[in-house]
């Protein structure tokens, strides 16, 4: 029996990705040169469909690595002389302070407790923080931060430049990319692909700042400069051999969800956000974990349970429905459910019901 996965990553497949597998297969995608034209058309094709998708403008480049993990290396290491400032409220954002830290940089952080999100007005960055380091939608804990906040973040502090994890969310987050530096996700969560690429969006500032840091003389590592990527960019190429058919398939998956159109996918989403919400509000056996509603992931649900996750975890499995078991601390007792555009409205309905029924 085939299950349906609402696990936040690796998750289900988009409903096409089968098809478009197979079209690179009988293209012989994966044994094409990387410098050769068809692979710069491929790249091409993909750069204009997530930017039409995701409304990202000229100003940003578009490079692909080989994970988010990999691209919050490289963001520091290509973009960072001294200092960070982190926002830290779960596992990804602190593993980005940890990151900076192993890299011998000075971060600071403004951490809050597990399940809750930032009161912005209170953050005070250092005007010598020279990138802000968010997480859009932290997925330990199903908090996001609301895009108001990134662009009040951006305003306070325009000397500064700002980035933000978009792992769990791309495509769904609207953001402003004309007070976003930076940018990164990868394709094992929203956009319902095998894991396994890594996408880093980048505008001037980054750009002008690494070749800054360059200049002085700064070590930024050796495989996927932020130089690097640039100069392979002005011809569609990469600084090594990518992921042919995992760059392919993303750019057919963002054509498919343009022609859905992206406002559409985010009623979608937003609806059945509504639906897990309101079940957890019908059932007194579970709460939510993140109280206040405005940080309220819409694409990754934390769940708080009575009964030890795990028995529910199984007795969903056995029924052919996987979700996503909890993080840190209070993972004997939480449950997580993807919410991505590869689950319909019926699958999403489904799986509560049988929830319901469980508990
Ligand atoms: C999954 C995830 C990552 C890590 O992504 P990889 O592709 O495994 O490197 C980073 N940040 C967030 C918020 C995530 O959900």
């Amino acid at each position: 029996m085939s299950s349906i996965f609402f696990t936040p990553g690796p998750s289900q497949l988009y409903p096409n990705y089968t098809k478009h597998l197979q079209t690179a297969l009988d293209n012989q995608l994966g044994s094409i040169n990387h410098r050769s034209e068809s692979f710069r058309e491929i790249y091409k094709h993909t750069d204009k469909e997530l930017r039409k998708l995701m409304n990202i403008p000229d100003s940003h480049a578009i490079f692909f690595a080989g994970s988010a993990t990999e691209i919050l290396e490289r963001m520091i290491l290509n973009l960072v002389e001294k200092e960070t400032f982190h926002l830290v409220n779960g596992s990804f954002s602190a593993k980005f302070f940890q990151f900076a830290q192993q890299l011998q940089k000075s971060p600071n952080a403004y951490k809050v407790q597990e399940g809750q999100g930032f009161d912005i007005s209170n953050i005070q960055i250092p005007n010598s923080c020279e990138l802000i380091c968010t997480t859009q939608n932290e997925t330990s804990t199903g908090v996001q931060i609301p895009i108001k906040d990134l662009v009040e973040l951006k305003q306070r502090y325009p000397s500064s430049l700002l980035c933000t994890d978009l792992v769990s969310t791309a495509p769904y987050a609207d953001i402003d990319y004309n007070l976003m530096d930076s940018a990164f996700f990868s394709v094992q969560k929203a956009f319902g692909m095998p894991p396994g690429l890594g996408v880093w969006i980048v505008n001037q500032s980054c750009i002008e700042k690494s070749n800054t840091l360059h200049k002085k003389g700064f070590n930024q590592g050796a495989h996927h400069t932020l130089a690097s990527f640039v100069k392979n960019y002005e011809v569609f190429e990469t600084p090594s051999t990518p992921n042919v058919v995992a760059i392919y398939i993303l750019g057919k998956i963002a054509e498919d969800m343009n022609q859905i159109g992206i406002e559409q996918i985010r009623q979608t989403l937003k609806l059945k956000a509504n639906m897990i919400y309101d079940f957890v509000d019908h059932h007194h056996e579970i709460s939510p974990f993140v109280i206040q509603s405005e940080h309220r992931s819409d694409t990754v649900a934390v769940i708080n349970t009575q009964n030890p996750a795990k028995e529910i975890l199984n007795a969903l499995k056995e029924r052919g429905l996987m979700i996503g078991g909890g993080y840190g601390s209070l993972k004997d007792h939480q449950i997580r459910i993807a919410n991505f555009p590869a689950t319909s409205v019926s699958e999403m309905s489904h799986l509560l019901e049988t929830l319901g029924s469980i508990l």
